[in-house]
């Protein structure tokens, strides 16, 4: 075998394995967890703060964001009222399950139901690094294009549920939906589709069913 063939194994394998040691400790802690996956500008954050808005304060909700530099994220899920942890991945262009595990050692676990992960905004190898969460969750939004599910396959084929964010902007960009949604379908016939708008609030009771339905 190739050597650098066997080195990117190892280092799947080792990723795997803290998955599965991060999925028992969110279970053992009883917190529902979710992977938030896009490219940068889909609204990430912004439905994070959405949801916060209607998640609290009845349900204890920790949010750990990932990114390349600075805490404007975890900042803004702090000031929307949840416990936050910034990871900062320095440099690297996804999370992986020894970062989500340095992040979780610094939530108070078991005064948490839910916790919402924000990878970072790419939409190529986030979806090769599982991290240990139950539901993984793919956000585009209408100015990336149609295109997307057709460019970006393994990104859409992974994840339980896909939201479509920024549908306000639908009468104003060249997006045909039934293209978008016919894409998606080959890659990933079941998967749950919320069209909304963080903006408008339009679509999001929906999106906030599924969620606390964990
Ligand atoms: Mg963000
Ligand atoms: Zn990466």
């Amino acid at each position: 075998m190739n050597v650098n063939v066997q080195v990117v194994e190892n280092i799947m394998s080792a990723n795997e394995r803290l998955a599965a040691e991060n999925r028992k400790t969110l279970d053992g802690a009883d917190v529902f967890s979710i992977n938030i996956m896009a490219s940068p500008g889909a609204g990430k954050t912004s439905l994070i703060e959405r949801s916060l808005e209607t998640l609290l304060p009845g349900k204890n909700v920790a949010v750990i964001d990932g990114d390349v530099a600075t805490s404007i994220d975890a900042d803004r899920a702090a000031a929307a009222g949840a416990q936050a942890v910034q990871i900062n991945t320095g440099g690297n262009c996804h999370l992986d399950a020894v970062m989500l595990q340095e992040g979780l050692a610094q939530l108070d676990l078991e005064n948490i139901d839910m916790l919402i992960v924000e990878n970072v905004g790419n939409l190529i190898c986030p979806s090769a690094f599982d991290l240990g969460t139950h539901k993984s969750v793919l956000i585009a939004s209408v100015p990336e294009g149609d295109d997307k599910p057709y460019k970006y396959p393994a990104m859409y084929r992974g994840v339980d549920a896909l939201v479509i964010n920024k549908i306000d902007l639908l009468p104003y960009i060249p997006f045909d939906m039934d293209y978008f949604k016919q894409g998606v379908k080959i890659l990933n016939p079941d998967l749950q589709i919320f069209p909304l708008s963080c903006q408008t609030g339009e679509g999001l009771p929906a999106w906030l069913k599924w969620l606390e339905m964990g």
